[in-house]
């Protein structure tokens, strides 16, 4: 069947249904239609792995994506995209023509060539997987120790199951978190009686119905329930690349109109690499505030408004009883300047690279994100000295 429509997303997670919504409220006769591959409407990751293991609750996950009054098509994967003719071809045998075409396609989790009942957490199907398999005392293996690893290994513990955290590098998050802030969180962990083994990679896996035994680089063995893994993902951008629609960073390439080389194409999410003059250089960013605010500027500019995509990066977590937003690009490659009212329990991390701030970590420190944005936007020059002290934390 060909269905003819203004404005076609591909993805049916927060950027696609922000842009849905977007469009809507700027032209109530659109005809707008999301395919999306998953069986479920749009939802909230975050409480995937973070509210939903303590006091969230599953019907509060979902997007409102019913006020946006599109055609919603679920279970539907595109398959390609013609250009030339303005069409895309999905996995019912369905053609779908096209004025505005939105890719907000996500990304997959990395797996390992072995461990097929491994649970590579991302979906809301594989929360629903591992919520059948948490009980007390069960043994859970997390693999990974960056933002998935971390935060649903402190959902296990924090539900009583006996959690071993593994992982390559040093410390939990070390590629986000200094050294010695990293170091102490990782000992946080240890003091909640995870188990936690860095510099260790899983090398292979029996699994039979009771669950698996891991075989770990050190030579020793795991026997476990269930394991979870959370090894980074890779952007869903094979539609965009047999379009011949250019790349760059392992996403699509857009402008600040999030439109791609393509004008009626344009790219949110996960998958876009979006020009941020701030930062001096291009990013792609996967966490679900880029989402759901791409989402909203990409759906304006599809139905015809201008509104430049000049949005720094945002994110938060909460390990434990530590909590901390961040904002612009907090990489531990950077100048990392500390300056803690309690040292790793409270206080501000500034990053540093070339005289600029270019990142920022408010750790169990709040409402000071505008702040951390407004002295990113400054031009410095700033070094340790002139920046310690910048934003304000309680004494
Ligand atoms: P991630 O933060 O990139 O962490 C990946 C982890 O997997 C790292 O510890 C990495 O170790 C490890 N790893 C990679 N290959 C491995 C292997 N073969 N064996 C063992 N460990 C391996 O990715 P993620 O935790 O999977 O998260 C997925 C996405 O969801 C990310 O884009 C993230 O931004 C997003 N997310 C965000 C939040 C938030 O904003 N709070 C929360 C959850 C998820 P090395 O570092 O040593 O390579």
């Amino acid at each position: 069947m060909k269905h003819s429509v203004s404005h076609l997303i591909i993805g049916a997670g927060v950027a696609g249904e922000s842009a849905a919504q977007a469009i809507r409220s700027v032209d109530a006769d659109a005809s707008i239609a999301m395919l999306g591959d998953e069986a479920h409407p749009p939802y909230d990751r975050p409480p995937l792995s973070k509210a939903l293991w303590k006091d969230g609750r599953e019907d509060d996950i979902w997007r409102p994506i019913g006020k946006a009054h599109i055609d919603l098509q679920l279970g539907r994967r595109a398959l390609r995209i013609d250009r030339a003719a303005r069409l895309v071809q999905d996995n019912a045998g369905d053609s779908w023509e096209y004025e505005q075409l939105l890719l907000a396609t996500g990304g997959r989790p990395r797996q390992l060539s072995f461990g097929d009942d491994f649970i590579y957490y991302r979906r809301y199907a594989d929360y629903q997987h591992l919520r059948q398999r948490v009980r007390p005392g069960a043994r859970i293996a997390v693999i990974g120790g960056g933002f998935i690893g971390s935060e649903v290994a402190a959902a296990m513990a924090l539900n009583g199951c006996r959690t071993s955290l593994l992982f390559p590098g040093p410390a939990i998050c070390s590629r986000v978190f200094p050294a010695a802030l990293a170091a102490a969180v990782t000992a946080a962990y240890r003091e909640r009686d995870v188990d936690v083994r860095s510099g260790i990679t899983v090398t292979g896996a029996r699994s039979d119905a009771g669950g698996s035994e891991l075989l770990l680089s050190d030579g020793s063995r795991l026997r476990v329930d269930a394991v979870v893994a959370g090894l980074g993902i890779e952007p869903n951008v094979q539609l965009a690349q047999e379009a011949g629609l250019q790349l760059d960073l392992g996403g699509i390439v857009v402008d600040d109109q999030l439109r791609t080389n393509d004008a009626a194409i344009h790219a949110a999410g996960d998958v876009a690499t979006f020009p941020a003059p701030a930062l001096s250089r291009r990013l792609r960013v996967e966490h679900e505030d880029a989402a759901l605010q791409m989402g909203r500027h990409a759906g304006l500019c599809m139905a015809g408004q201008d509104a430049p995509y000049r949005q720094l990066p945002f994110f938060y977590a909460d390990l434990f009883d530590l909590g901390y937003e961040a904002v612009g690009i907090v990489d531990s490659r950077l100048q990392a300047i500390e300056q803690w009212v309690t040292p790793y329990r409270e206080g501000v991390v500034y990053y540093l690279d070339s005289g600029r701030v270019r990142g920022v970590l408010l750790w169990n420190t709040w409402g000071q994100v505008d702040a951390a944005r407004a002295l990113i936007a400054e031009p410095g020059p700033f070094d340790a000295g002139s920046v310690r002290g910048r934003l304000p934390v309680k004494a």
